[in-house]
């Protein structure tokens, strides 16, 4: 057997550890997962049921296209429906818009450290990563134009910043998109768009009419909180989103997921509960990082990446041991832990665990 050699050396993608396995493996009977951005509220009851109703017709494939809920969603962003593609999960699109752009050889340019699938996805293809360092955990965005040349297919953007959670305001992106030429592919990823209160955050889709090389990628996931289904999508000129269609799997999105996307955007009180609860437990853990010391990147999304002042992975263990999973071991942040904001319990409960860990591996040393 011989796979692509570029593949060889691919990690398998080490998702936040399942709560079953944390309990099992520590004997623990209560377990908190702030690990993977989840959305601790659940999702719209609207959505729920919707997701029931379509149980008596699981025999029958799913609109590949998507019909109704891109319907829904293009009268709801002002876009035509050919603007529109939908994956499972916005990830779905990442692999799409590699898959459709980049060929052996080609550069693509992104951040460091980012979201990893952009990464992933383009060393699957063979492409030419070039990775630029966050300053001060944002995008360096000169630091990006200055690596594009002839042979740049796309460019990443993620804003909010997973795992700092930083943003690139309206006029900085405005900025860089107008120095950016037109044949580099610029992919905003905004899975956590709903989350973020800034007055600068910009809306992407905004952008679209000026800028035709420009794809804004969501999600279902998050706000919505409907992660175990797997829907996002991603917008953009329709010239753009038909090469992204080419590629896609035909039947890639479930009937269930369809429907309860579509319910879950007719249910808009649901995400401004989230979006509300979200920024209280924001500011509760500043408040906290501040009383105990530590540094942390001020957040437009629903995730910290805060200093320990430790071994970032010994952290996550201890935390572990006491019931609460975070995510750890980032390259250029040795030290630091994202945590997922949680319900208020949730985030109480972690703020306890920290100070207890933290205050053990002071007094072992
Ligand atoms: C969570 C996340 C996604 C997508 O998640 P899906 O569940 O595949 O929709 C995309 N980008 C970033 C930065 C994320 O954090």
């Amino acid at each position: 057997m011989q796979p692509k050699s570029n593949i060889v050396h691919l990690p398998v993608y080490q998702p936040g550890k399942p709560i079953e396995e944390v309990q099992k493996e520590l004997g623990l009977t209560e377990v908190i997962k702030l690990a993977s951005n989840e959305n601790p509220f659940g999702c719209s009851e609207r959505a729920k049921a919707a997701i029931m109703e379509q149980l008596g017709q699981s025999n029958i494939y799913p609109d590949g296209a998507s019909a109704e809920l891109a319907e829904e969603l293009a009268s709801r962003l002002g876009v035509q429906r050919n603007q529109l593609v939908f994956g499972t999960g916005s990830s779905d699109i990442i692999l799409m818009i590699c898959r459709a752009f980049l060929a052996a050889g080609d550069e693509t340019v992104m951040a460091d450290e980012t979201f990893s699938q952009y990464k992933h996805n383009a060393e699957i293809e063979n492409a030419r990563i070039i990775e630029v360092p966050l300053s001060d955990g944002k995008h360096d965005l000169d630091g990006m134009l200055a690596q594009i040349t002839d042979r740049t297919k796309i460019v990443w953007i993620c804003n909010p910043n997973n795992p700092t959670g930083t943003i690139v305001s309206r006029e900085e992106l405005a900025a860089f998109l107008d120095r950016v030429p037109a044949h580099v592919l610029v992919v905003l990823d905004e899975a956590y768009f709903e989350f973020a209160v800034d007055p600068d955050y910009p809306n992407g889709i905004e952008l679209l009419e000026q800028y035709g090389n420009l794809v804004v990628l969501r999600t279902f996931s998050k706000a919505y909180g409907l992660a175990a289904f797997r829907i996002g999508y991603g917008v953009g000129r329709p010239e753009v989103i038909r090469y992204i269609n080419q590629v896609r799997e035909p039947f890639n999105t479930s009937r269930a997921a369809q429907a309860a996307a579509k319910a879950a955007l007719q249910d808009p009180a649901f995400v401004d509960y989230c979006r509300s609860e979200n920024r209280k437990g924001v500011e509760y853990l500043y408040e906290q990082f501040e009383r105990l010391c530590l540094a942390y990147f001020p957040t437009q999304s629903n995730f910290v990446l805060v200093d320990a002042g430790l071994s970032s992975l010994s952290v996550f263990d201890a935390l572990l041991r006491k019931g609460v999973i975070v995510r750890a071991g980032w390259r250029h942040y040795p030290t630091y832990i994202r945590v997922s904001v949680g319900t208020d319990e949730q985030n109480r409960k972690f703020v306890a665990a920290l100070e207890d860990v933290l205050q053990d591996m002071a007094v072992r040393g």
